[in-house]
């Protein structure tokens, strides 16, 4: 048996190490498949968009088995569904009216950097601003997660909250709501990974169409 590689230990890994790991990466994939780039090439339709947290503990594919061409992704710190993200809405715009993704997927997860530092009182510099997001989240749910006193538990609560509030954003914005109205098939879900167990939670907020949305925010 070979020693267990430590995950903590990145010190092997170099710049000039990647294209060498590009290079293992094509012959595997070459070995599986003889068309694998040729088929890639032609163009891409990924049933799935996810939002996910940047973390590198947390990559789309690996953790769901799938493969390139399988899962169009867009990352940021803490998957924040920001209304006025940009580089948000273009993706989201893109995956659901060109690519006209079936589900986008707002993954969290356990022990999330971003959401602890929005829990605490500390400054952190230009981040405050994207974390004063996470901030209002629990203002929304405070009452639940003040009450929670075991801080790891609180932390793991508002997690999922930040996840649920994310997908409710994601209703909420027109690009989504058209869909629903022009009878498009399209799934807006919640997931939160655990790195300790690598398990993905459905946290149960699945939505098909704009029912049972506050008034305010339904589009025409
Ligand atoms: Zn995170």
């Amino acid at each position: 048996m070979c020693a267990k590689k430590d995950i903590h230990d990145t010190s092997h890994i170099t710049y000039e190490g990647l294209l060498d790991g590009n290079k293992q990466f094509i012959e595997n994939a070459l070995n599986s498949d003889p068309e694998f780039f040729t088929k890639l090439a032609n163009g891409q339709s990924p049933p799935i968009l996810w939002i996910g947290c940047a973390d590198s503990r947390v990559p789309a594919n690996q953790i769901t088995n799938t493969a390139p061409g399988e899962i169009f992704v867009h990352r940021n710190i803490a998957n924040m569904v920001i209304h006025s993200d940009m580089n948000m809405l273009s993706v989201l715009d893109y995956a659901v009216n060109v690519l006209k993704v079936k589900h986008v997927i707002v993954t969290g997860h356990y022990g999330c950097g971003g959401v602890m530092a929005a829990m605490s009182n500390q400054q952190y510099g230009l981040i405050d601003n994207w974390l004063r997001h996470i901030k209002d989240v629990y203002r929304l749910h405070a009452e639940e997660l003040d009450a929670i006193k075991d801080p790891q538990k609180r932390t793991d609560r508002l997690v999922e909250y930040n996840v649920i509030e994310n997908v409710y954003n994601l209703c909420k914005t027109s690009i989504v709501q058209n869909a629903w109205t022009n009878g498009q098939e399209l799934g807006v879900h919640g997931w939160v990974y655990s790195l300790s167990t690598g398990l993905i939670s459905d946290m149960k907020v699945s939505t098909h169409n704009n029912e049972n949305m506050d008034n305010v925010f339904k589009f025409k």
